[in-house]
């Protein structure tokens, strides 16, 4: 059975100081949720993060990480590195990392073959744009990002992929897809990985929604068969907005 699960983006927010007083708040929060929580802090307050989640149900997680095993890459950090510190979840392709950073899908099939190789897990995240979904062309997108990022790898692979759809016109911006949207969606990605690997392995991995999910629409959106939680930015940085959220489930 798949799991549920609630992953917050903590994008770069919070110093040391910020961090720890979110921990705080995130400690004192009580959940009967069935979903599995993490948080992502940015790379400077993984370790702290670890330390002070480490007898808590909250899984430290990254928001990004090289493919490269070490070497000249002034500024990234390896998957090695982040299991070091005791993080075994990476976030792979942000439309952010996409936008911002060229992260290109050839980058992020070598991204997530190398967290794969080291035992990690990978919440990959993909969706489209504004432009895209006003031509019609969202299924297009989001399955050509899915097929040339993930499907050189095995069906067993997928035991440690999570998949985030995360259309990028609703990240940041109040925007919402409905629930009948993500529902659409979703159900087309699991199909797109049934039609390639069978149904076991499409009906095994956990796809999340993201994009403006607060504590007034997570559970519409939760309740939608083939939506198996979300990855939360903004909503994440507050100990009570997050947990509500959680609390969804
Ligand atoms: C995100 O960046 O992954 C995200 C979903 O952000 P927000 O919840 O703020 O839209």
């Amino acid at each position: 059975m798949r799991k549920n699960i609630v992953a917050g983006n903590w994008k770069m927010n919070n110093d040391l100081t910020q961090t720890q007083a979110l921990i705080t708040a995130l400690k004192q929060q009580t959940t009967s949720s069935n979903a599995e929580v993490m948080v992502a802090p940015t790379f400077t307050n993984l370790l702290e993060a670890n330390k002070a989640l480490k007898d808590s149900n909250i899984e430290v997680i990254a928001q990004n990480m090289h493919f490269a095993e070490n070497g000249a890459y002034t500024g990234e950090i390896s998957a090695s590195m982040l299991k070091s510190i005791g993080i075994n979840t990476v976030i792979l392709g942000h439309s952010e990392r996409r936008e911002y950073f060229n992260e290109t899908d050839e980058a992020l099939a070598k991204k997530t073959d190398a967290a794969l190789a080291k035992g990690m897990r990978v919440i990959f995240c993909f969706g489209e744009e504004l432009a895209d979904r006003k031509s019609g062309n969202e299924e297009t997108i989001v399955g050509d990002q899915i097929k040339n990022a993930l499907f050189h790898l095995e069906g067993a692979a997928f035991q440690n992929i999570v998949l985030a759809y995360e259309p990028v016109w609703a990240i940041g911006t109040g925007e919402t897809a409905s629930p009948e949207q993500a529902q659409d969606m979703h159900a087309f990605v699991r199909k797109t990985l049934a039609d390639k690997y069978g149904n076991d392995v499409a009906d095994g991995v956990s796809i999340l929604y993201g994009g403006s999910v607060k504590p007034a629409n997570a559970e519409e959106i939760f309740s939608k068969p083939d939506v198996d939680g979300g990855l939360i930015g903004g909503a994440a940085l507050n100990a009570d907005d997050f947990f509500a959220i959680v609390n969804a489930f």
